[in-house]
């Protein structure tokens, strides 16, 4: 791992290390090529334009701002960097950002801080490698100017229709357009034109001069620049004319010095316009060579999950979700709220390997991800979720005694030593499901007395062994309240408790003591592993029990629980105090995951 990386990955199994040159993950065909390119010297010797050496690979991930991140870019973001820290290069963060109307500094902000919090950074030695496609505006259209002298690019003045119609399609070959003929001179005043303003939107395009008739529709003669009286984010309104994404995104790699250019499969059909946009302004003059590369991989498509922008964004504005950052939304902000921990996505993304095929990767391994990064790390606790309460009526009313507990796993490097403390009274709670009034086979929990057999015993742990004695019940014959007796030699970690063997150990809070908090707990948002398969509307398919919020007891030391600090709450799962809404000595807990998969049953 670079030294730069400032991220903490315990868990996550990396054997390669970078500094000393052997790289032992598991390969893919990326690593094939970047390790035969580093063999090969492909991208020895080059200088940046200050005459830095630069490193032989440099990649880049190039969100464009008008959006939130989503888990499918967690993947982009994890290939990216993970191979440029790999390789002891470097990985460049790029907003792409060429579409004014769309893009905002609120997603350019939110992106940063989603990278950042996966682990990783665009710093290196030479400074920080944070780019902006709009900050080379002026070099895309001047290259935009030399491709029209150079008999390589016109200004076309169809109709968006007539445009359309003569595109053809694939059965069927393009025709020229009338204008594909304008002389380079009468191309490069009409541009200049219409980078002053002269032009209403939509009235001409600059387009590369390739092949009409080619069976790649994409080298039909592809637009470079087009006219967009908007406003952009960045460079206000010194600008009315936007270039294309196909033609800034070569550029920008290039001037970037980017080697290898990582992107998803559908971009495979740009590739052939990638490389000519390259080598003809390399053979220009224009860009070092040697030039970037475009290789592809299939995207990351997770089971009960959209990330389609479109559907997030209806998600949000019917309030499906409770925002961007809603903890059921796949976006990075809702995964971060959720509870999930970087690593746990590095190692998931890190798993689901880097192929050319198309598939779908189980929900379950990401939840799986995370158990296993957590398991040997979060501080566990006492929550109880769905409380009822227990009478010890042998328990002295105003007698409290300390019991205590491990803070961390056996796993753990603490876990001698670290405890958490918590008395018992005569009142605690326990979960509504630890008491059964007529016991089904196999049910070790408190049962009441029947005539011919005495009460069930259970150990309240790291407390005492009680004995069940009975129950009340309410107007509506609901169960209100349990009745025990306890047996004071019977106490966790002292000598008599050997003398107790009991089947059913259950968690309890004291009632006097314990934090009443508010528990979210969700699940997934939908309960189809396919929500928006095959055009199927995907909000038939929302889960309806995705989030309940509970009103529950945990131990009083839980008041000191910081936002975004995670637990395992002790038989419930993982939890995390909500970033949002935790306030001081009240935090509020979000459910990440229970503590085994229900789903794949
Ligand atoms: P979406 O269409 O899902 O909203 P996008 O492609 O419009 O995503 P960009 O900002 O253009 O979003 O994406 C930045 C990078 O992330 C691109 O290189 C893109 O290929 C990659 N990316 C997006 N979705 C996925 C995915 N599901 N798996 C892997 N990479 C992805
Ligand atoms: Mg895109």
């Amino acid at each position: 791992m670079s030294n730069d990386n400032k991220s903490n990955l315990p868990n996550v199994n990396y054997a390669h290390t970078a500094n000393n040159g052997t790289v032992a993950a598991p390969s893919n065909f990326l690593r094939t090529i970047i390790e035969a390119d580093m063999t090969g010297g492909v991208y020895a010797n080059r200088q940046d334009s200050h005459g830095q050496p630069l490193p032989l690979v440099v990649t880049r991930f190039p969100p464009e701002p008008n959006g939130y991140l989503h888990i499918g870019h967690a993947k982009a973001i994890c290939v990216n960097f993970g191979l440029a820290r790999d390789y002891a290069g470097r990985c460049h963060l790029r907003f792409d950002d060429t579409n004014p109307e769309k893009e905002e500094q609120e997603y350019v902000d939110t992106i940063i801080d989603s990278v950042k919090w996966l682990g990783f950074n665009w710093n290196d030695t030479t400074g920080e490698h944070l780019y902006f496609a709009s900050d080379y505006f002026d070099q895309l259209y001047l290259m935009a100017e030399y491709l029209i002298t150079a008999g390589l690019a016109y200004v076309d003045s169809q109709s968006a229709d007539d445009m359309a119609t003569n595109r053809g399609n694939f059965g069927e070959v393009g025709k020229d357009s009338p204008f594909r003929t304008r002389s380079p001179e009468e191309s490069l005043a009409l541009f200049r034109r219409m980078k002053a303003g002269e032009f209403k939107d939509g009235t001409h395009i600059v387009r590369a001069k390739i092949d009409m008739a080619s069976p790649n529709m994409n080298l039909r003669d592809p637009a470079i620049y087009r006219i967009r009286h908007a406003h952009h984010h960045r460079t206000g309104d010194a600008w009315c004319i936007y270039p294309m994404y196909d033609y800034t995104h070569p550029i920008s790699d290039a001037l970037e010095n980017i080697t290898h250019s990582i992107c998803t499969l559908e971009f495979q059909d740009h590739r052939p316009f990638y490389d000519w946009i390259l080598e003809k302004l390399s053979d220009g003059g224009f860009l070092q060579k040697p030039v970037p590369h475009q290789y592809e991989f299939s995207r990351l498509n997770v089971t009960y999950v959209v990330t389609s922008k479109r559907k997030l964004r209806q998600l949000v504005d019917e309030q499906i979700v409770d925002g961007w950052d809603d903890p059921r939304m796949p976006t990075l902000v809702g995964i971060r709220r959720r509870g999930y921990t970087p690593e746990s996505l590095q190692l998931f993304c890190d798993r689901t390997g880097v192929t050319k095929s198309d598939g779908w990767i189980d929900m379950s391994s990401l939840e799986g991800a995370l158990r296993e990064d957590l398991d040997p790390k979060a501080p566990r606790a006492t929550a109880v979720l769905r409380p009822l309460k227990l009478i010890i009526d042998n328990f002295p009313e105003d007698l409290s005694v300390a019991c205590h507990a491990p803070v961390f796993p056996p796993a753990h490097p603490e876990h001698a030593t670290a405890m958490r403390h918590f008395p018992i009274t005569r009142n605690v709670w326990i979960e509504r499901e630890d008491f059964m009034e007529t016991p089904v086979k196999g049910y070790f929990r408190l049962t009441p007395p029947t005539e011919d057999k005495a009460g069930s015993r259970v150990r309240l742990r790291h407390g005492y062994v009680v004995e069940c004695t009975g129950f009340d019940k309410d107007a509506d014959g609901n169960v209100s309240a349990v009745h025990c007796n306890y047996f004071e030699d019977s106490k966790s970690g002292t000598e008599g408790s050997a003398n107790y063997k009991v089947k059913g150990n259950i968690h309890w809070i004291s009632v006097a003591h314990a934090l009443e908090a508010e528990v979210r707990l969700y699940d997934r948002l939908f309960s189809d592993p396919h929500p928006d398969a095959g055009g199927k509307d995907f909000k038939l398919a929302l889960n309806p029990h995705s989030k309940e919020v509970v009103t529950a007891y945990l131990e009083p030391g839980m008041s000191a629980a910081l936002p975004d600090e995670r637990y395992q709450f002790e038989r419930h799962g993982y939890f995390v105090a909500d970033r949002i809404d935790s306030i001081a000595g009240k935090p509020v807990f979000n459910r990440t995951v229970t503590l085994k998969d229900s789903w794949g049953k």
